[in-house]
């Protein structure tokens, strides 16, 4: 199973690429959770990307796919993989067509989580209060200001990649307001349709 997860900051992309990844024994590929793992360790990439990723921007295509190409050779990919995360520009979900076609893996579909930009907001600043009263330490751009920035980006470089996805009709749409169970049985019904 090889699945791309589409959807702005805050959507529950993670919360639902956990539960497939279970299910399907897949990984998730979170070239987020990448980056930051590069910046902890701060390697080349890591130094690189820092900066970018803290006011909220996006790292170049050319890092990510790089990122990603090598990522899908690993063994625990070899079942299939959800991506989240990425493609985030349409040059990114072209490079990723060519590499998927170069390695004969085709993709099993495209979700897309359509949620209202309000409520993301809100979502945010929720999870932020929630980490923080629990004692825990929250990401460097999870503060008002880069998450705006975050929003931006997906606004103008991550919605026209559904509409990429659309046109070739892989696009799956999702309501990503409805509660994380619900959410979870309708990417089902898309993926293994009655
Ligand atoms: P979120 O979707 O919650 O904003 P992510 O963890 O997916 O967060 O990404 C955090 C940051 O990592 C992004 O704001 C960006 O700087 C960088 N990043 C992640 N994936 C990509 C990508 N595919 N292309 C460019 N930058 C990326």
């Amino acid at each position: 199973m090889r699945l791309i997860l589409l959807g702005p900051p805050g959507a529950g992309k993670g919360t639902q690429a956990t539960r497939l990844m279970q299910k399907y024994n897949i990984p998730q590929l979170s070239t987020g959770d990448m980056l930051r793992a590069a910046v902890a360790a701060a390697t080349e990439i890591g130094l690189k990307a820092k900066t970018v990723m803290e006011a909220g921007q996006l790292v170049s295509d050319e890092i990510v796919v790089g990122i990603i190409d090598a990522r899908i050779h690993e063994p625990d990919a070899k079942n299939g993989f959800i991506l989240d995360g990425f493609p985030r520009t349409v040059a990114q979900a072209e490079a990723l067509d060519h590499m998927l076609a170069r390695y004969d893996l085709p993709l099993d579909a495209v979700i897309e989580l359509g949620v209202d930009e309000k409520a993301l907001i809100t979502r945010m600043a929720k999870r932020v209060a929630d980490t923080l009263a629990a004692g825990g330490t929250v990401r460097a751009d999870d503060n008002p200001e880069a998450f705006k920035t975050r929003l931006d980006a997906y606004r103008a470089q991550t919605a026209p990649v559904s509409d990429y996805y659309r046109r070739r009709g892989q696009l799956k749409t999702i309501d990503g307001m409805a509660p994380i169970d619900e959410v979870a049985r309708e990417i089902e019904r898309v993926l293994v349709p009655a």
